[in-house]
């Protein structure tokens, strides 16, 4: 099912999510909506608080490659950025909860991530470039983390005025 995604002033996108818990029916139900939510509006990641729940689950649907070729899109479930490497690299990234903002934002090039699907079975990744990049910036939603968090000063200040637009 679509859900209404949340928008920056949402007391949840503030939370630190819980773990997820038993891979049980309710679960699945979550899952199937963030890939609905997420399909619906043609993003490439969400992350469960984006839909009201402070549960620690992300989708992630990258971007075709330069092949035109794309994934299937994944659920992470209680997913932890274990280990960071090739140094740090700044790239523009939006997010769906906070509509029309683009800002540069610096992160580690490569991660290893670790979690579990949804039968409970545990497993890792280790992703570069934008798949690296959607993954620690979703697993910053479950710890109430937001993109423009990360910024610089400079442009931090820019972008007080815009973001108190959208709590009014
Ligand atoms: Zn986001």
């Amino acid at each position: 099912m679509v859900r209404k995604i949340r928008v920056y002033g949402d007391p949840v996108l503030r939370e630190k999510a819980r773990p997820a818990g038993a891979p049980d029916a309710e679960l699945r139900k979550l899952a199937r909506d963030l890939l609905d939510t997420l399909d619906s509006a043609d993003g490439v990641g969400l992350a469960a608080p984006q839909i009201g729940v402070s549960r620690r689950v992300i989708a992630v649907h990258p971007p075709p490659d330069e092949d035109g070729v794309r994934e299937e899109p994944r659920i992470y479930v209680d997913p932890e950025v274990v280990e960071c490497s090739g140094g740090e690299e700044g790239a523009e990234e939006g997010c769906l909860s906070i509509p029309g903002v683009y800002e540069v934002v610096k992160r580690p090039r490569q991660v290893l991530v670790r979690a579990t699907d949804l039968n409970g079975e545990p497993f890792e990744t280790r992703a570069a470039g934008i798949v690296a990049r959607i993954l620690q910036h979703e697993i910053d939603h479950l710890d109430g983390v937001l993109f423009v968090d990360r910024v610089g000063p400079m442009r931090r200040a820019l972008l007080k005025r815009r973001l108190r637009e959208f709590q009014t």
